[in-house]
């Protein structure tokens, strides 16, 4: 492994950072590809199991970082088991209860000091800005910024990649067959409400069968329940 070929992905167990995953297989190779998980105080510890397992479906090392800070902020239903996944935006701010004020910058900065340490320079996101909930740090604009910032503070090469920058959800399952993952979907965990089989009706679990429906494809994590 050479730190300009060396990968670092961040796996949240959820479809798209699997996707990620195999994207960063497909360009740096499986030897060269490490990824990252957060322990951010979730809720649904589920999201940590599958994110072990994809790790391992796919032949790729998995280290779990914690970050307990998350939860004691409040205020959001992700990591507050006293809030309820509203599927309405919060009035307000026009953001959905389940954003994480920060998450993906915080999330972004630790892997790449964590990368720093060993040698990669290169980190895999999901995020997107297409077809989503409109997270603010999901932005391309956000991310060009952090990882501008993160050279200035590190003196690093680090390069973010967002491969699903600009997709579509469909367009994300057409990659996710294109890199065959698809298999790998079923180990995965979308749902907001933590439940396996998924809901099907919390905004997560619609938007995940909308992208399938789309593309034409069935998620094996449905043909498995
Ligand atoms: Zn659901």
């Amino acid at each position: 492994m050479t730190a300009e070929n060396a990968a670092l992905v961040v796996l949240s167990g959820g479809q798209d950072s699997t996707t990620c995953l195999y994207w960063a297989i497909r360009r740096f190779g499986r030897e060269n590809v490490r990824s990252v998980t957060f322990d951010y105080g979730q809720r649904h510890r589920i999201e940590l199991d599958c994110a072990a397992r994809v790790a391992a479906d796919a032949g790729v090392g998995n280290v779990r970082l914690p970050i307990d800070t998350f939860a004691a902020l409040g205020g959001d239903a992700l990591t507050d088991s006293q809030i309820s996944v509203e599927s309405q935006p919060v009035p307000e701010t026009g953001l959905p209860n389940t954003f994480v004020p920060g998450r993906n910058l915080i999330f972004l900065t630790f892997a790449a000091a964590y990368a720093y340490q060993h040698g990669i320079t290169h980190l895999v996101t999901g995020v997107a800005q297409t077809d989503y909930s409109g997270y603010p740090d999901c932005r391309e604009e956000t991310i060009d910024a952090l990882q501008g910032t993160l050279r200035l503070g590190m003196e690093s090469d680090v390069e973010i990649h967002t491969p699903l920058m600009h997709l579509s959800k469909k367009e994300t399952v057409l990659l996710a067959h294109d890199l065959g993952a698809i298999p790998a979907m079923a180990l995965t965990h979308t749902c907001y409400n933590g439940e396996r089989p998924p809901c099907g009706a919390c905004p997560a679990c619609l938007l995940r069968a909308k992208g399938f429906a789309e593309a034409g494809i069935s998620d094996p994590l449905l043909d498995s329940a």
